[in-house]
C-alpha cells in the first residue's frame, strides 16, 4: 500500500496498517513527520516507523495510473529531481484537507471566507453576519473532534448569553495514534522561545507506571513553563508526552 501524505492522518493510516501486516510505503513532502510536533518527536516517530515501513521523505507523488492489477506511482525526490515508480495494489491519498465551503456558497448568505476559503469567524466564533455562529472544520483552526465539540458548546453559550467566552485556539490537546502514541497541548519549545523565557523539563516516560506496565522503553515527556520572575509566578505553556 502506497500513502501519499506525512501528516496526522497518513501516519495514523500508515502505523494502523503496518500493524496489521499490511507492506507500506508512505510519501512524505516534509524533511520530516509531523513537523508541526516537537523535533525530538518527529526524530523519535522516524526511527520507530521506519522499522515496519519505507518512509520516503522529501518526496511528490506526481503521477498515478493503472498497472496491472493495481497501480504505478511515480515519486520525484525533491532536492535530486530523480524519480522512481512504485508499484503497489492500493493508494490512499491523506495530502491534507481543503474548506467545501464553495459547495455550501456561503457567500450568498453574505458571510466571509478566508484567504483558504474557511469561513471567518472572531474569537466568539462569530461570523461577520451577526446572526450566523460558525464551527468545526469548517473555520479551519483546529480540526478536530474534541475541539469542535467545544466550539459548539462556545457557540451555543454565545448565541444566547451577553457575557460572552471566547475560543482558546493555544491550548487544544492533541493525540496521533502512531506507536510511539503522541500527545500534546500548547506551544513547541521554538514558538515558546519567541515570546518567553522558558524552563524546560524532561523526563523519561519510561520512569512512570503507565509505560512500566506496558513493558516499553522509548519515550519522553517535554514541558515548557514560563520561567517565574521575581514576585510573579510562571506558567505552562506545553506539555508533550510520547510512549511506545
Ligand atoms: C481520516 C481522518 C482522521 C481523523 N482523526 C481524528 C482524530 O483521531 N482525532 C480528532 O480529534 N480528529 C480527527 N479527525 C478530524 C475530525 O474528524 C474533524 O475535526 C471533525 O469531524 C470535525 O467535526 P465537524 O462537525 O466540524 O465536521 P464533520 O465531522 O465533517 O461534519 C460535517 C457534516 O456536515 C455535513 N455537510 C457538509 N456540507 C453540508 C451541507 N451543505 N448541508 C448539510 N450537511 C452538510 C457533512 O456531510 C458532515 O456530516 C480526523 C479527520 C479525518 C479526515
Amino acid at each position: 500500500m502506497v500513502i501519499i501524505g506525512g501528516g496526522f492522518v497518513g501516519v495514523e493510516y500508515a502505523h494502523f496498517f503496518s500493524a496489521v501486516g499490511t507492506k507500506v510505503t508512505l510519501i512524505i513532502r516534509d524533511k520530516v513527520l509531523l513537523p508541526f510536533e516537537e523535533p525530538e518527536i518527529s526524530e523519535l516517530l522516524k526511527n520507530e516507523m521506519g522499522k515496519r515501513m519505507t518512509l520516503l521523505f522529501g518526496s511528490d507523488a506526481v503521477e498515478l495510473r493503472r498497472s496491472g492489477k493495481g497501480y504505478a506511482v511515480l515519486v520525484e525526490n525533491r532536492g535530486s529531481g530523480e524519480i522512481q515508480q512504485l508499484q503497489t495494489d492500493t493508494v490512499m491519498v491523506s495530502a491534507g484537507r481543503t474548506s467545501n465551503a464553495d459547495l455550501l456558497k456561503v457567500e450568498n448568505a453574505g458571510v466571509e471566507t478566508n484567504e483558504r476559503n474557511y469561513i471567518k469567524v472572531d474569537d466568539y466564533l462569530r461570523t461577520n453576519r451577526k446572526h450566523i455562529w460558525a464551527l468545526g472544520d469548517a473555520i479551519g483552526r483546529a480540526m478536530f473532534t474534541h475541539a469542535g465539540d467545544h466550539e459548539a458548546e462556545l457557540a451555543w453559550h454565545n448565541a444566547g448569553s451577553r457575557r460572552k467566552l471566547p475560543m482558546d485556539f493555544q491550548n487544544v490537546p492533541h493525540a496521533v495514534y502512531t506507536s510511539p502514541q503522541i500527545a500534546s497541548i500548547g506551544l513547541t519549545e521554538k514558538k515558546a522561545r519567541e515570546n518567553y523565557e522558558v524552563l524546560v523539563g524532561k523526563a523519561a516516560y519510561s520512569d512512570t507506571v503507565m509505560v512500566r506496565r506496558c513493558l516499553s522503553t522509548a519515550g519522553l515527556q517535554k514541558r515548557s513553563s514560563r520561567r517565574a520572575a521575581a514576585g510573579s509566578s510562571g506558567f505552562i505553556l506545553s506539555a508533550l508526552t510520547q510512549l511506545s
